[in-house]
């Protein structure tokens, strides 16, 4: 597969789109993003990469890594997690309190802020010190010793996350949070407010296309059956309430995130990040979207 021209044939007709979509706003800090960046990059399962324009600055990864978090729930608890969320989409907003009460406290799903909200109220309960352990987790997969926690990003979102305050709140009165919600908050803020380059949340999510094992040393992350899981709740889930669009138009499991990057994989081939900061109407990067639908449609591959 001759991924290179590919990538540069999808890259350049999207790249020419007049529309880039808007910047999320909700969060002060992104809203002070370069609305012109674009970035793409590929890694195979065989360790070939390919990038292209903003591939190496780093940008804020959001909601992506409530699938890292949950990678290291799921990890801790095995099948057990499924008793505080379940897998199904919510067709509702990402930051929705709608079906909390409909489900008693239960998130439609890891991926909603109230799946992760619970995701995280596990790891706190679970770890002696979930800040670091986790950052320690994604600092291994990814391959990045020094990552750090962005404070600045995490401060603006705290400035301003009444409704996450409040959804935690709402699920702990239904008992579903064992925690306090000030001290599962504060890890939520800090689980989003990871940066990374399309270069580096490629080669991170590269285990997700190999079968559970990290591309770079083969070293296991999960077994075969949580990363089936996790990819089809990417599938499934993975896109806000455009999920089904997604598998429609590009046919991978793939997660997005506010900050506007998107990663996806084709399993047992390859895992590529995308990044244009500029959001369409449902929360997802709109030049994201339309690059991942050429790549798909040129390169005749998709898990369908
Ligand atoms: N930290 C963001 C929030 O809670 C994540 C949103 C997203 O990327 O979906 O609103």
């Amino acid at each position: 597969m001759d991924y290179l021209s590919i990538i540069e044939k999808s890259y350049r007709y999207t790249e020419n789109l007049k529309d880039r979509g808007l910047l999320a706003t909700y969060i002060p800090e992104l809203a002070n993003v370069d609305p012109t960046k674009f970035g793409v990059h590929l890694i195979t399962v065989d360790g070939d990469k390919y990038g292209l324009g903003d591939h190496q600055v780093k940008f804020s990864i959001q909601s992506i890594s409530k699938v890292l978090s949950l990678t290291l729930a799921y990890r801790i608890l095995g099948e057990k997690i499924w008793k505080r969320l379940d897998v199904e989409p919510s067709g509702t907003k990402f930051d929705s309190l709608i079906l909390l009460e409909t489900f008693q406290g239960i998130p439609r799903n890891p991926f909603v802020n109230s799946g992760a909200l619970v995701i995280c109220d596990i790891l706190i309960s679970h770890l002696d010190n979930a800040h670091d352990e986790f950052l320690d987790f994604v600092r291994d997969i990814s391959d990045l010793p020094d990552l750090k926690y962005s404070d600045h990003i995490a401060d603006s979102e705290k400035s301003m996350g009444y409704r996450n305050v409040a959804m935690c709140n709402f699920i702990k009165s239904f008992g579903n949070i064992e925690n306090e919600p000030e001290d599962v908050l504060d890890f939520y803020f800090d689980v989003c407010s990871l940066e990374m380059s399309c270069e580096q949340l490629a080669r991170t999510f590269g285990f997700f296309a190999n079968g559970g094992c990290k591309i770079s040393d083969g070293k296991r992350v999960i077994p075969k059956s949580q990363t089936k899981r996790i990819n089809a709740l990417m599938l499934t889930c993975g896109f806000y309430d455009e999920s089904g669009e997604f598998a429609f138009k590009v046919g991978l499991p793939g997660k997005s995130g506010v900050g506007g990057g998107i990663v996806a994989v084709y399993p047992n081939n390859y895992s590529v990040a995308v990044w244009s900061p500029g959001l369409n109407p449902k929360g997802n990067s709109y030049m994201g979207m339309k690059f991942l639908e050429e790549l798909t449609t040129h390169s005749e591959l998709s898990i369908f």
